[in-house]
Order: C-alpha cells, then structure tokens, then sequence
C-alpha cells in the first residue's frame, strides 16, 4: 500500500518537557487510522506539527515522499478537524463551508461557480441539506460537528487530521457520527487521522491503532492486536480493559503481592516493558469460595465490592488481601447479572494461557 504520511523520528520540546520524543510511523494511504493516548501523551502536538502548526525540533515529516520541511501549514494541502469545531459563529452553514476556498491565495482560488459546486457536493456528503442559510448557532451539536469536517473536506485535502472530533458530543449521537466518518472517508478515499482518547472509539473506528505513551509510539496495529495483545503494560493500562499486578518474573512463576501466578509455557515468552502481570476484565471467572482451580488455571481471592450493570455486560470489582482492586467483566448475551454477596469472598479465577507477561 502506497504511504500517504512518514514521520521520521520525530521530536517536539516545550522547554525541558519533550512532548514527542522520536515519533516514527508511516500512514498508509486510503485508510482509517485511530490515534489514541491519555491526556498529555502529545496527541495534539503531533497533529500540529503534522499540519505545520508547529515546527518540530528534531526528525523530519514526509507528505507523499516530499518533505515539509519549510512549507506553511496553508500549503501542505493538509486538513484539520478542531476538537471545539472553531466555526465562525456569524456565518452561515455554507459560508463556513466555502470560507477556506474564498480565502484561498490568488490562482489557487476557484471562480464563485466552482466554490458553490464543491460547496454542494460537500453538503450533500455530510448530509447538511436544507441547513445551508442557517446561522451554525441555529444547528444541533451533531451538524456543527458535520460543518467542522465539510468546511475541511472541501478543500480537498491528501490527508485529514481529527483531534477527538467527538470529543463536544454526547454519547448517543457520538456512536452514530463514528459510522458517518468512517463512511464519509471511505467515499472520498483520503487517509483520516482520527485522535481520541477513547480506547472504544479508537478500536471501533480504526483500520490501524497507534498508541502514543508520553511522547513515544507505543503501539501500531491493527485493533484487535492492540486489544489482545497490547505491547506494554503502558498501552494495557489506556484499553482499560485490564487487570494489571507487580511483581517479579521467577522460575515458571509471576510472583508479586496479589500472590504467586503459575505461567503458561507460551505466555512465559511475552513482551518487554514491565515486569507486570496482566489479565483482561472479561478473562477472569467468579467462583464460590470453595471451587477449586484446574492445573490449567490460576486462582485468587478476593471480597466482593460492587457490581456496575451496563446492559450487555455486569462489571464486578473485589478487593484482595493487599488492598487492590481486580475487576471483572461478565458479557450477559444469554445470562442474567449475577448477584454477589457485599464484603463476602470469591475466588477469581482465570486460564494460565491468557494472561500476558511483560519482562
Ligand atoms: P494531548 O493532546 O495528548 O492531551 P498535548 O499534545 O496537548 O497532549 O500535550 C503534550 C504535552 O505537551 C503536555 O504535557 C502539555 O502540557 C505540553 N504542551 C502542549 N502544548 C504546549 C505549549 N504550547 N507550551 C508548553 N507545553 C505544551
Ligand atoms: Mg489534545
């Protein structure tokens, strides 16, 4: 596949903070991708020296096998997709649409026929017929979020960064735009780099994830890899998903305070960046305190806290001994919520074979 974008080790210092700190990646092009990190990884200012906002300090930026090294953010045929929209609150729909194409630079700008033909286009893409005259203080959040990504589409751009562009919405209506986005771009066939961090909005809506973790990749994969197995306890940790102990690596054990986990002959050979420990929320089975364990299992135990039910799942978290939370995940597709007695012990009980280790 042909490589829209390459960052080669890319760096970014704000004083003695390094916010990217040797970003190397490559986008391909015609492709989702998802880029998700925790509050200050530098999400943001990697889409800002992406689209020449800012200059980075070190490494080098690639469009399309030419550099950009030099070239002003309003050359580098780069869109962007604000997380607040940054509309202008006293144009209308289509004027914030065809703002950028109207404010083109001399040759570049397209005759009035041409700016309100692609304006059509456009509108009918994202599907904002009929609010074309509407002021956009007169349009839900929903199509606010519809004339943000129209306004930068139009311009056609090779490629279009989105910082958590549905970051301002609520819930419902966030869903429903995930499957409007990936739909949108697939009709257009430009490379989307969507920010987020969500890690369910990053694994629903990406071709490819990557993981940014204090300024460095820490992952680049497809999403049900980055799910199944994350390449740190770092990116553990920001799926959310995952139960994670310390400790130390022994001979055929994970030994640590939560107590001592017999290893997997495969899982014993897993990744770096611990030592840690780590089993999924929807990995682990409760059992009454009596049942014993396979060979093939491990088992703790724990005392019940409290039960989160969610509709399709019953989220249980217990505390063990030192003190800790473990958390559970049951799918309820063909089971009703279990009911677990407040403060009394359970065993927690899971496959040898699913847990990761990390040396
Ligand atoms: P994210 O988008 O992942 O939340 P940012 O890219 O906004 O993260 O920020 C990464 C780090 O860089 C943070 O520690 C942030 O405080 C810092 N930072 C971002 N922009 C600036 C700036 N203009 N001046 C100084 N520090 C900044
Ligand atoms: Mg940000």
């Amino acid at each position: 596949m042909a490589t829209i974008l390459k960052l080669d080790n890319v760096s970014k210092l704000y004083g003695s903070l390094r916010a990217l700190d040797g970003v190397t990646l490559s986008l391909p092009d015609n492709a989702y991708i998802s880029l998700l990190g925790p509050s200050g990884s530098g999400k943001t200012t990697l889409l800002r020296v992406i689209a020449g906002f800012e200059r980075q300090d070190g490494g080098g930026v690639l469009l399309a096998g030419e550099s950009l090294d030099g070239v002003p953010a309003h050359r580098r045929n780069i869109g962007f997709v604000f997380q607040n929209f940054a509309l202008f609150p006293h144009l209308s729909v289509a004027r914030n649409i065809s703002f950028g194409l109207e404010n083109s630079e001399g040759t570049a700008r397209p005759s009035a026929g041409v700016i309100a033909a692609k304006v059509r286009d456009i509108v009918a893409l994202t599907g904002l017929g009929g609010l074309e005259e509407r002021g956009v203080a007169q349009i839900s959040g929903g199509q606010r979020q519809r004339v943000a990504l129209a306004r930068t589409l139009v311009t056609e751009p090779g490629l279009v960064l989105l910082d958590e562009p549905l970051g301002a919405l609520d819930a419902n209506l966030r869903t429903r735009m995930r499957d409007e986005l990936r739909a949108i771009r697939e009709r257009l066939g430009v490379t989307f780099l969507h920010v987020t961090g969500s890690e369910t909005e990053a694994l629903a809506m990406g071709d490819s994830l990557i993981v940014l973790d204090r300024g460095r990749i820490g992952q680049i994969d497809a999403p049900d890899t980055v799910y199944n197995r994350p390449a740190s306890p770092a990116v553990a940790r920001f799926l959310n998903c995952y139960n994670l102990f310390e400790g130390s690596l022994g001979e055929g054990a994970f030994v640590g305070p939560a107590g001592r986990f017999a290893l997997d002959a495969a899982a014993a050979a897993s990744k770096g960046g611990g030592p840690a420990y780590a089993v999924r929320h929807d990995r682990i089975e409760v059992r009454p305190p009596a049942a014993p364990a396979g060979a093939d299992e491990v088992r703790i135990e724990g005392a019940f806290v409290a039960s989160e039910y969610t509709g399709a799942t019953q989220l249980s978290f217990f505390r063990l001994d030192d003190g800790r939370l473990v958390e559970v995940e049951a799918h309820l597709s063909h089971r009703s919520p279990a009911a677990y007695g407040a403060d009394e012990r359970y065993g927690l009980v899971w496959k040898r074979r699913d847990a990761l280790v990390y040396a």
